[in-house]
C-alpha cells in the first residue's frame, strides 16, 4: 500500500543535474528521513515522488503501482513545507477543510459540483456537511488543536501554524507523508517538541513517512532509516545506530554526528599511524597503505596518568567548552588534533587550556573507513 520505491531516478533542470540516480525503498509504515546538506536534492527528490516534477529517468512507485504517468493529485502523497503554505485569510478549520472540500467537490460526494476553486475561495466555505465536519476534527484533534478551530491562522504560533499544516495533509488520508523540512523555521526548543509530536503521530497513524531535513539530530531522533545525500546521490542508506557507528564515507561520518577523521597509513593492517603523528591499534583488519581513520569524539577516555596499555597517547589541551552535559576538549597530539568528548559529573576533573593528559583510544573505536 504505502511503501515506495524509486529507482535510478534522474532529474536534469537544463543544465543542472539535480538528481543523478537516487535508489530508494521506503517501506509500509516506517519513517524515513533523507538528510543531507543545502543544494543536494533532498526536495527535489520529494518533488518527483509527489508528482510536481516530471522526471528526466527512472521509475517511481507507490505501493504497487508505478506512478511515473500518475497526476499529482491521485498519487495520495500528503504534503508539509518548511513554510507551512496556510490561507491567510481561513481559519484553522477551514484551512484544514479547504482540500477537502475541493477534493470531494470534485468527486461529487457533496452534491454539485464547484465550477471554479476561486469562487470557493472567496465565498469561504459556509456550514460544512457533517461528514466533513468530523473527518476536519479529527484531524485537529490528532494535532491537539481542535479547541482552536475557529482562530484565524495569523494568530498562532510558528508550531501551530505548522500543526494545522500537518492536520490538512493528514487529513486527505494520504498513503504517503512528505514532509519537507518542516520545522526548520521554529526555534529550536519548539523543534524539539515538534520532533516528538510528529513521531507520535506518525506512530499512531502508522503512515509511511519521508521527512527531509540538513538536520542530522533531527533525523537521528526521528527517524527509522536515513539516506544520506550529496550531490544528487545517496551515499548511505542505514538506520540511525548503523550510520553513527559504520559510516561508508568520510562525508558521512562527518555529517552524523562529531568526528575526528585523519589520513592515515595502515602499518601492518592493525596498526596504523594518524596524520604522521601517532600510532594506534584497531579492530578493523585492512590492506597496509593509505586510509581514512575514524575516532568518535565520546569514544576517547581522558586518563590523569600514563598507562601501559595499548593505545596511550599524551596530549596538550589547547581549548576547552563546556557544553552543560559535556565538555569538549580540543587536545594536540603531535602536530595533530583529537576532539575528546565526555559526559560532565560533578567531581571529574576538568582540564584547561595548557594542561597535558593522556588520552586512551579503545581499539574499537578506531574506524578504519
Ligand atoms: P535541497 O532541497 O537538498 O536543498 P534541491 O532539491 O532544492 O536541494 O536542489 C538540488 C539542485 O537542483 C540544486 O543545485 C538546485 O539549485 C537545483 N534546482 C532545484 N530546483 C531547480 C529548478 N527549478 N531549476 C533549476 N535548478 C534547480
Ligand atoms: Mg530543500
Amino acid at each position: 500500500m504505502g511503501s515506495v520505491t524509486v529507482k535510478g531516478l534522474v532529474k536534469q533542470y537544463s543544465d543542472v543535474p539535480a538528481l543523478k540516480g537516487v535508489d530508494l525503498n521506503i517501506r509500509e509504515g516506517e519513517f524515513y528521513a533523507l538528510l543531507g546538506p543545502s543544494g543536494c536534492g533532498k526536495t527535489t527528490t520529494m518533488r518527483c515522488i509527489a508528482g510536481f516534477e516530471d522526471i528526466t529517468e527512472g521509475d517511481i512507485y507507490i505501493g504497487a503501482q508505478r506512478v511515473n504517468d500518475v497526476a499529482a493529485n491521485r498519487r495520495n502523497c500528503g504534503m508539509v513545507f518548511q513554510s507551512y503554505a496556510l490561507f491567510p485569510h481561513y481559519n484553522v478549520f477551514e484551512n484544514v477543510a479547504y482540500s477537502l472540500t475541493v477534493r470531494d467537490l470534485y468527486r461529487g460526494s457533496y452534491g454539485k459540483r464547484v465550477k471554479s476553486f476561486a469562487r470557493l475561495m472567496s465565498k469561504k466555505l459556509g456550514k460544512p456537511p457533517k461528514e466533513l465536519y468530523q473527518k476536519v476534527m479529527d484531524a485537529l484533534q490528532t494535532v491537539e488543536l481542535d479547541h482552536l478551530a475557529e482562530r484565524g491562522v495569523g494568530e498562532l504560533s510558528g508550531g501551530q501554524q505548522q500543526r494545522v499544516a500537518l492536520a490538512r495533509a493528514l487529513v486527505m488520508e494520504p498513503a504517503v507523508l512528505l514532509m519537507d523540512e518542516p520545522l526548520s523555521n521554529l526555534d529550536k526548543k519548539l523543534r524539539n517538541t515538534m520532533r516528538t509530536t510528529i513521531r507520535t503521530i506518525q506512530q499512531e497513524i502508522g503512515i509511511t513517512t519521508i521527512f527531509v531535513t540538513h538536520d542530522q539530530e533531527e533525523a537521528m531522533s526521528m527517524a527509522d532509516r536515513i539516506a544520506v545525500m550529496k550531490d544528487g546521490e545517496i551515499v548511505q542508506q542505514a538506520t540511525p545506530t548503523e550510520l553513527y557507528g559504520k559510516p561508508l564515507t568520510p562525508f558521512v561520518a562527518d555529517f552524523v554526528g562529531s568526528s575526528n577523521i585523519y589520513d592515515a597509513t595502515v602499518i601492518d593492517g592493525r596498526q596504523v599511524k594518524i596524520n604522521d603523528q601517532f600510532v594506534v591499534h584497531t579492530n578493523g583488519v585492512t590492506e597496509n597503505g593509505e586510509a581514512k581513520v575514524l575516532i568518535r569524539p565520546e569514544g576517547i577516555k581522558i586518563l590523569r596518568e600514563h598507562s601501559e596499555s595499548r593505545n596511550v597517547i599524551e596530549g596538550k589541551v589547547t581549548m576547552s567548552t563546556y557544553f552543560g552535559p559535556n565538555i569538549r576538549y580540543d587536545v594536540n597530539v603531535g602536530e595533530a588534533t583529537v576532539v575528546v568528548e565526555q559526559e560532565f559529573e560533578p567531581g571529574i576533573p576538568v582540564y584547561d587550556q595548557g594542561d597535558h593528559l593522556f588520552l586512551h583510544i579503545p581499539e574499537e573505536r578506531v574506524l578504519l573507513l
